[in-house]
């Protein structure tokens, strides 16, 4: 799998860095946000190093059905499902990515602020 040694959600992936997992299989890990913008903040990245929504295409597509999946199972785990949930997507610097490796936000757990990043 290629790993990026200057990204930050590669050496969680390698655990170099530590996290909090909620989640983990061959393709994917979920960890919870290290500053949190709600009561569960969760996040999931591929473990191959996509940089960002602009570098998905047809062949590594699969991950993000993959990704969307897992979450929707994490938000019942965490008894988030039922009252509702945000999935965000952040591409590149207009969009606020400031890590520049593939993630979705799951935030809830509160009735959220219409604008949220
Ligand atoms: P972005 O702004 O790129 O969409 O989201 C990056 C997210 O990564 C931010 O919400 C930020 O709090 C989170 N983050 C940054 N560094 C770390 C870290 O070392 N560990 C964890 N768990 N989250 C991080
Ligand atoms: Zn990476």
């Amino acid at each position: 799998m290629a790993l990026s040694m200057d990204c930050i959600f590669c050496k969680i992936i390698d655990g170099t860095i530590p996290s909090k997992k909620v989640f983990e299989n061959e393709r994917c890990v979920a960890f919870y946000d290290t500053t949190p913008q709600a009561p569960v903040h969760v996040l999931i990245v591929p473990k191959e190093h996509i940089e960002s929504m602009n570098c998905v295409n047809e062949e590594n597509a699969g991950v993000i059905t993959e990704m969307l999946l897992i979450l929707r199972r994490i938000a019942a785990d965490l008894c988030i499902a039922e009252q509702g949930y945000r999935i965000i997507n952040n591409c590149g610097d207009h969009g606020g990515q400031t890590v520049k490796h593939l993630h979705f936000h799951l935030l809830g757990g509160a009735a959220l602020p219409v604008m949220l990043a």
